[in-house]
């Protein structure tokens, strides 16, 4: 008989809520993660500190490793340093940087790692991809997906709103990316994995819908879980897709072209609108979801036009022609619609004054 099924990989365990970390060391012996107690904790700016002091008595013993930003290098010299103490694993503690850096070393070393999000500023907190800076800007890198996930809602009220609110971008922008996916289906003959659309998509809906904001435990759950589940679908779907469509075409060449405007899950958000704002007037569909989304970005107090991110509306029309540079060989509605300059600029003044107020 055919296997008629598939085998996906996902994480061990993953852990939203209050006071999860005080259940790291019982998670890395439970799950035979660690079994020599030889424990590598990677730390970043943040809070990383604290939380390694409040792990260290769950765990027999550990060494605490600091990761100076989310560059190459960072990761390559915190990978070459797990190496040398033989660590059976490596917990990444920390914000999205750190943990990307940490996730980039433990690929490079061969060790399974933890991941323990700090803040919610976008959905590399579990995927398999890692964003990273390096000499000719900021790249993205196949790495190996962290093996458990842990939220600690207590710690995430205690991070600067700004970088929690950011994921609220990420999630919802994986609207515009299934979107582009379809088309590319139906424009280039891509596959779409059914699957993986449907767990970025649902993602996506949750968050759309949820009331209250980053202030309550259950939207931050549903933010969290959000990522976390954006992140699975790229690893369903074996790369970015589901998650990262147009709409991160244009925060990679904001970040490329205007370096230090917003931050990615911000970004992805604005990206996120203005794709929609194109396949509104330009295909006549989503009018309805831009609304949503609009709606959603404001009600949160993120940026939704140029200005919020400190860009005039031509230099995000330079982003947006820029924009299909950034991912050769990712069809969206950017390549499909393959605007001139004076086109671009057009649909960007509209979207401002459409929405803008
Ligand atoms: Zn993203």
């Amino acid at each position: 008989m055919p296997l008629l099924t598939r085998m996906l990989n996902a994480p061990l365990s993953i852990d939203v809520r209050r006071g999860a970390v005080a259940s790291l060391g019982e998670l890395l012996a439970d799950r035979r993660i660690v079994t020599e107690g030889r424990v590598a904790i990677a730390v970043g700016p943040g809070q990383g500190d604290q939380i390694a002091e409040h792990v260290r008595p769950s765990l027999s013993s550990c060494e605490v490793f600091h990761v100076e930003g989310g560059t190459v290098e960072a990761a390559v010299s915190l990978g070459s340093r797990l190496r040398a103490g033989s660590y059976e694993a490596v917990v990444g503690i920390g914000g999205g940087r750190t943990i990307d850096a940490t996730k980039y070393a433990a690929t490079l070393s061969g060790i399974p790692m933890v991941s323990v999000a700090t803040n919610l500023s976008h959905d590399g907190i579990c995927s398999p991809v890692a964003s990273l800076v390096h000499d000719k800007g900021k790249g993205s890198f196949g790495v190996v997906m962290p093996l458990a996930m842990i939220v600690d809602l207590d710690y995430v009220h205690a991070a600067p709103d700004r970088l929690v609110r950011a994921g609220i971008g990420d999630v919802v922008s994986n609207f515009s990316a299934v979107e582009d996916w379809l088309l590319a289906a139906d424009e280039c003959g891509e596959r779409v994995d059914r699957m993986a659309l449907t767990v970025a998509r649902t993602a996506a809906e949750a968050l759309l819908h949820q009331p209250g904001s980053i202030d309550s435990d259950r939207f931050l759950t549903v933010l969290a879980e959000g990522l976390v589940l954006s992140g699975m679908a790229m690893a369903f779907a074996g790369d970015s897709r589901p998650a990262s469509g147009g709409d991160h075409e244009i925060l990679h060449a904001i970040d490329q072209l205007f370096p230090d405007t917003g931050n990615h899950g911000e970004l992805a958000g604005i990206g996120a609108a203005f794709c929609y704002h194109l396949r509104a007037t330009r295909l006549g569909a989503g009018e309805d979801r831009l609304e949503e989304i609009l709606a959603c970005l404001g009600r949160h107090g993120l940026p939704r036009f140029p200005a919020d991110v400190g860009l005039t509306a031509e230099q995000f029309a330079e982003a947006v022609q820029y924009a299909p540079h950034t991912r050769p060989g990712r069809y969206t509605i950017l390549e499909h619609l393959s605007l001139d300059e004076g086109e671009t600029r057009k649909a960007v003044h509209e979207y401002v004054q459409a929405h803008g107020g």
